[in-house]
């Protein structure tokens, strides 16, 4: 049998650090990737023959679980008509009608393959639309590896502690202003002396790449308020909670309709588990891009077929009972963990917004509002934390900045595999 260990070995050789992302190298928490062979609903197998309940799901995608037979027979279906066309199709159509259903402030919508893609564009669209360069993020939030977007972020650069990334040139991050989450204040006091050179906002609908922070009560409102008084964009990003949180994303979630965004960016979720983002949104600002407008964008395999396909199947599955199931075990699953985090003594937070949730250790006092209290967590006990769950066959984010992501697949045994593993996962992180 070719072992995890040997499949890495060969990888390393191959590869930078074996991967071709780099949180999957488990880097933080130390130990040798898993390398998986197969998925079905909940449950991955790796090349050793373990089984696990995959609380990773992708990093978002999956809110179906693993091969859910309706998403897998509309892909059998595409691929049996031909992969790719390099011309339009009707899926694209048919997925950005079920987008705009449930977002209907997405007037218009183009498809790319990455949420990188996504955001990088509703950046450069935010500064052709406005005539004005600055872009103002905030710390902790990661928004894909676009240069501009690069510094100060959440996921993986968090993991690695890494304080921005080489090769990004001054220049480019130059007009990127970067502020600390959830200070409504900060944002208020930039605008008043920059307010005209400011192109755009761009923030996570709620943060989940610090870990899951929780934007205040009246954040995301008051950065639609102050973005509207100055002429500048608000980008909001669901690339993670779009689809996942609530039909309608973080946004239906929390706005519930009473605002919206000039652009949205998606992914994950959208395309089911194949290469599918996606920006959306004000038809004027979107209609700025190419072909009728003068901001430039393109892709050879932008709106696959077979993307397409998954995506549709994923947002036609997913419907109020799919959201009911994942919220009511995301409930369930944050009360396990605390309830063994508190019997081992444990000081920690559960974070959470909507159903995504993760864990923050030493943090009781105050909880997790930005990445400043992100950062000075007890992140030494998560490795400990984790190997523990892997070794009792629960796949957790193999990083303390990632959110727990489950499906509508998880069922008894899964929750239960999951609860089993907590009091010893918890004595380790005790013991860290
Ligand atoms: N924005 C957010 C909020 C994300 O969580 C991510 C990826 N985790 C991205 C953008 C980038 O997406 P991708 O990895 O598909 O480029």
């Amino acid at each position: 049998m070719t072992t995890s260990a040997d499949l890495f070995a060969t990888a390393q050789a191959l590869m930078p650090g074996g991967v071709n992302s780099p949180v999957r190298a488990f880097g933080s928490v130390g130990g040798t990737p898993r390398f998986m062979v197969s998925g079905s609903g909940p449950w991955l197998r790796d090349a050793d023959g373990n089984r696990y309940v995959d609380l990773v799901c992708s990093w978002g995608p999956l809110l179906l679980g693993h091969a859910h037979p309706g998403v897998v027979s509309a892909v059998h279906a595409a691929v049996d008509r031909g992969l790719s066309f390099g011309a339009s199709t009707p899926a694209e159509a048919q997925l950005a009608e079920l987008v705009q259903q449930r977002v209907p402030a997405v007037e218009r919508i183009r498809m790319v393959s990455t949420g990188t893609e996504a955001t990088m564009t509703a950046i450069r669209l935010a500064r052709g639309f406005t005539g004005r360069d600055l872009v103002v993020k905030f710390a902790g939030c990661y928004h894909g590896h676009e240069d501009a977007l690069l510094v100060a972020a959440g996921s993986g650069v968090a993991t690695l502690s890494l304080p921005g990334s080489a090769g990004v040139p001054a220049g480019t991050v130059a007009d990127t202003v970067v502020l600390p989450y959830n200070d409504l204040a900060a944002v208020e006091e930039l605008f008043a002396g920059r307010g005209e050179q400011i192109a755009a906002i761009i923030t996570e609908a709620a943060p989940a790449n610090m870990g899951v922070v929780e934007p205040g009560a009246g954040f995301n409102e008051g950065l639609r308020r102050i973005t509207a008084e100055h002429g500048a964009l608000l980008i909001l990003d669901e690339v993670l909670t779009g689809f996942r949180v609530h039909p309608a994303g973080y946004w239906g979630l929390s706005a519930g309709g009473a605002w919206a965004p000039d652009l949205f960016t998606f992914g994950k979720v959208i395309g089911g588990g194949l290469p599918t983002a996606a920006l959306g949104g004000r038809a004027d600002v979107m209609e700025f891009l190419a072909p009728l407008g003068p901001v430039y964008q393109a892709g050879t395999l932008s709106g696959n077929p077979v993307a397409m396909a998954a995506g549709v199947a994923t947002l036609q599955h997913a419907d109020d009972t799919v959201y009911d199931t994942v919220d009511g075990l995301s409930r369930q699953l944050q009360a396990e963990v605390h309830t063994a985090l508190d019997a081992a003594g444990v000081d920690h937070s559960i974070q959470h917004a909507g159903n995504l949730f993760s864990v923050a250790f030493g943090t009781s006092d105050t909880g997790v509002h930005d990445y400043a209290q992100a950062q000075a967590q007890d992140s030494y006990r998560f490795a400990p934390f984790f190997h523990a769950m892997l070794d009792a066959g629960v796949y957790l984010p193999p990083s303390v900045f990632e959110a727990w992501f489950l499906s509508s697949a998880h069922d008894d045994e899964a929750v239960e595999t999951v609860v089993a593993a907590l009091p010893a996962a918890a004595q380790a992180a005790a013991a860290a």
